[in-house]
């Protein structure tokens, strides 16, 4: 046998690999040459619990639903397990998703500031390389969308029923149940751009994004009666009593107990119904409204049981809410088969943020504990990644933009915080990029906003995650300099009860946290 010369393996490789649908071109394409970059779709959904989604579940292993659409993205691909958003309430993580950077560059730090669209965005840079955009749902950035083809977002919030929608044409109010009429935008979309693909073979981006399940979960009729029969398990901290923390948790104002109002119990219902959907409402909840009024004012329900009530009422018009998307994401992923292309789209489906579907007695989101820190965050690519994959990466919202402007061939702006992960997906999960992050950085800036959640910053890593609340006293009165501490260690302590700031046997682990933390407050401009 000839004596062959020995090359470098990765030359090797090169030499044999032959380029592969999704693999970045030279440059973006022109002339018409054929575009193989694959098509992007992104479905979000706002305030979606990854508890609330049976391929997660809870920790504990209990499943509070099925969602047998999401669940179907994670079997025919990757399941991201550490997720996070940089800081968890809607706007914020919306801007950060879109363009990369933390709050403290994006110029969202809260729901009140206005985004800026002219600042570099995926979808904007994705279309100017090629790509056909378009983004049809929730939006919530007070600014129109910028960089897109085709779009149509609803005002701010959005109501659950009938909504006025923007378009680049004007206003147009659309009836019908809001996830639905999103869907069929989506679905609709879809067909437009697969179309004219095959025409002028322009890859697209397609966005979809869901105001489900976001307060004050207003499901579709056909859900109405969806749990009745069933007691949706509780969380173990249901009725947390907020001791072994810092003060900081017992000063928020989103308790199931004490805090949901008429309407988030579906005492009221909600103003937007059409002569037809009040009809419907009016059939199921005057009954359930009847017995739960006789029920508190007996006092057969009070105390404890009263909350095991609310949070039974409100936790099952959450999962109707969350009923109506997955539907819609079945519907969207069977058009995906229907036309054809479902092997080389990259669909993912996030949320903004996560949420409390009762745990430490909460609703909402905000807070830096892995209920409202972590996000779901599922991808199917069929061209590169296996079915049933999982991921540990220590991920962020952050991380969006350039993954996707990696993935089309495009180098990331300077000003992005965020890394690429695009090698991870392109080997289907097999490759974890070499230099990675091994610590995650969170902040939250709104002690006076709806909540009244204290502002605070934290680092987590594999094991341990510190928190700073700078305006709460140790105490609980007072002066707040310096401030409280909390530290969790999450592998013995995944439900945050117990912290270890003031534990001198972690001390040094504390001070070591600390100096993390001080470095990427420098990182990020924090
Ligand atoms: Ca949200």
């Amino acid at each position: 046998m000839p004596h062959l010369p020995r090359l470098p393996l990765v030359i090797v490789l090169g030499m044999l690999a032959s380029p592969l649908p999704g693999d970045p071109p030279a440059s973006a394409p022109a002339g018409g040459e054929p575009d193989s970059r694959p098509n992007i779709l992104f479905i979000m959904s706002d305030d979606h619990a990854w508890q609330a989604i049976s391929a997660y579940g809870r920790p504990d292993g209990t499943r509070v639903n099925q969602t047998p659409s999401i669940d179907r993205i994670a079997s025919e691909g990757m399941r991201f397990d550490r997720f996070f958003v940089e800081n968890s309430i809607c706007a914020p993580s919306r801007a950060a998703f879109l363009t990369g950077c933390f709050s403290t560059r994006h110029g969202v730090p809260t729901n009140a500031e206005v985004f800026d669209g002219t600042q570099p965005t995926w979808p904007a840079m994705l279309r100017d390389s090629g790509y056909r955009t378009g983004v049809f749902g929730k939006w919530h950035l007070k600014s129109n969308p910028v960089g897109f083809d085709d779009w149509k977002v609803l005002i701010g919030q959005g109501p659950y029923y009938n909504p006025p929608m923007i378009t680049p044409e004007g206003r147009v109010r659309i009836p019908g149940y809001t996830t639905d009429l999103i869907t069929d935008q989506g679905v609709d979309a879809l067909r437009r751009f697969a179309a004219s693909r095959d025409e002028d073979g322009r890859p697209f981006a397609l966005i979809v994004q869901h105001k489900a399940p976001h307060r004050r979960w207003d499901p579709n009729p056909r859900h109405f009666r969806l749990y009745d029969d069933v007691m949706v398990p509780e969380p173990e901290t249901l009725l947390d009593d907020y001791a072994g923390r810092s003060p900081a948790s017992t000063l928020q104002t989103m308790t199931i107990a004490r805090h949901l109002d008429p309407r988030d119990l579906k005492l009221i219902p909600p103003p937007e119904l059409d002569e037809t959907q009040a009809l419907a409402w009016n059939a199921y909840y005057d009954d359930v409204n009847a017995a739960y009024r006789a029920a508190v004012e007996s006092g057969e329900l009070s105390g404890d049981d009263l909350t095991r009530a609310k949070y039974q009422r409100y936790v099952k018009d959450y999962l109707e809410c969350v009923a109506a998307v997955d539907e819609g994401v079945g519907r969207i992923l069977d058009e995906l088969d229907d036309l054809g292309i479902a092997d080389d789209t990259l669909v993912i489906y996030t949320s903004d943020q996560g949420w409390y579907l009762g745990e430490h007695g909460w609703y909402d989101k905000r807070w830096m504990y892995e209920e409202s820190f972590r996000t779901p965050f599922i991808v199917r690519w069929p061209n590169r990644i296996d079915g049933g994959t999982t991921s540990d990466l220590l991920a962020q919202n952050i991380d969006l933009a350039p993954t996707l402007l990696d993935l089309a061939g495009i180098d990331a702006p300077e000003r992005m915080h965020g890394e690429s992960f695009a090698d991870h997906l392109r080997s289907g999960g097999r490759e974890t990029p070499a230099e990675w992050r091994d610590a995650v950085y969170y902040r939250y800036y709104e002690s006076e906003g709806p909540h009244t959640v204290p502002k605070h910053d934290g680092v987590r890593t594999d094991r341990w995650k510190l928190i700073r609340f700078p305006e709460v006293a140790p105490d609980g009165d007072g002066p707040a300099d310096p401030g409280c501490w909390e530290l969790y260690d999450l592998d013995a302590d995944p439900d945050e009860l117990k912290s270890l700031a003031d534990d001198p046997g972690h001390a040094e682990i504390k001070a070591g946290l600390e100096a993390r933390l001080e470095e990427l407050r420098r990182q990020y401009d924090a």
